[in-house]
C-alpha cells in the first residue's frame, strides 16, 4: 500500500512519544503528512500504546477530512492537525501532548519567554499562547477552531512556524511540529524541558528577562539555517 512508509514513521513517533514521561493514559498523538500533502496518517483515537501497530495509523484525506479506508477512528484532534497542515505548508508532522509544565503555562495563558540558550537552540523567540476560544468556537467545530486560533496567532503576529515549532493553546496545552514525525516528538520533549526551566527560573527570580537578541541569534542560528555549524553536519 502506498502510505505504508508514512504509517510506519508515524507509528514509531507515537510509540516514542508514549515512552516519554510527557504522556499519561492515551493523552498524546502524532501525525505526519504525505509528500504530496494530500493525506495524513494519525494515531487512532483512544487506542492503547500496547495494542497499536503501524497499520492502525489512520489515513485521512487532507481536503475532505475523510478516513481513506477501514473503520478505525482517527484521533479526536484530527481537524486541528489538518488545519495546521493547510495553514503551515512548511511543516510535515505534528505532535500533541498534555505534558505537565507546558500545560501549566497554557493554563496560565502565558507565553514561555526565551530565558536561556536551551530555549534558543530550538525556539527563535517566546513560545506563543493562543487567545482563548469563544463559547461559540468551543460549542461548534471545536477541533477545527483550535487549529484556527493557532494559525490566526501566527499570522497576526508574523511568527514563522519553522522558527518557532510550538504553540500553547490557551487553557489546553502544547502542539509542536517539525520536518518529520520524530522531529515533532523531539520538539515536544524540548518544549517540556524549557517550560520546566522557565518556571524554575521565575521561582528563583521573578524579574528575570528574556535573553538579549544577540544571544538568541547566536544559539538559534548555530543550529538552523545556512550558517549552521552545530553537530556533525
Ligand atoms: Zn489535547
Amino acid at each position: 500500500m502506498k502510505y505504508t512508509e508514512l504509517q510506519e514513521s508515524v507509528f514509531e513517533a507515537n510509540i516514542a512519544l508514549g515512552n516519554t514521561d510527557l504522556v499519561v493514559m492515551t493523552w498524546g498523538n502524532v501525525s505526519g503528512i504525505s509528500e504530496d500533502r494530500t493525506v495524513m496518517a494519525i494515531k487512532p483515537s483512544g487506542m492503547s500504546y500496547n495494542e497499536m501497530r503501524p497499520h492502525h495509523m489512520v489515513l485521512v484525506e487532507i481536503d475532505s477530512g475523510k478516513v481513506l479506508e477501514g473503520d478505525i477512528k482517527p484521533s479526536s484532534d484530527t481537524l486541528t492537525h489538518i488545519h495546521l497542515y493547510t495553514s503551515f505548508p512548511t511543516i510535515n508532522a505534528i505532535a500533541h501532548t498534555h505534558s505537565v509544565s507546558a500545560v501549566s503555562w497554557a493554563q496560565a495563558c502565558r507565553p514561555i519567554p526565551a530565558f536561556g540558550t536551551t530555549h534558543a537552540d530550538t525556539f527563535y523567540g517566546p513560545v506563543p499562547v493562543t487567545r482563548p476560544l469563544s463559547e461559540d468556537e468551543v460549542n461548534s467545530a471545536y477541533e477545527l477552531n483550535t487549529g484556527l486560533v493557532i494559525a490566526e496567532h501566527f499570522s497576526q503576529n508574523g511568527i514563522d512556524p519553522t522558527a518557532i515549532p510550538a504553540v500553547l493553546v490557551a487553557s489546553h496545552g502544547p502542539f509542536t511540529w517539525g520536518a518529520d514525525p520524530m522531529k515533532a516528538v523531539e520538539n515536544s520533549i524540548v518544549l517540556e524541558e524549557v517550560a520546566k526551566m522557565a518556571m524554575n527560573t521565575l521561582l528563583i527570580e521573578q524579574a528575570t528577562k528574556a535573553v538579549p537578541g544577540y544571544l538568541l541569534d547566536k544559539h538559534y542560528f548555530r543550529k538552523h539555517g545556512p550558517g549552521a555549524y552545530y553537530g556533525q553536519g
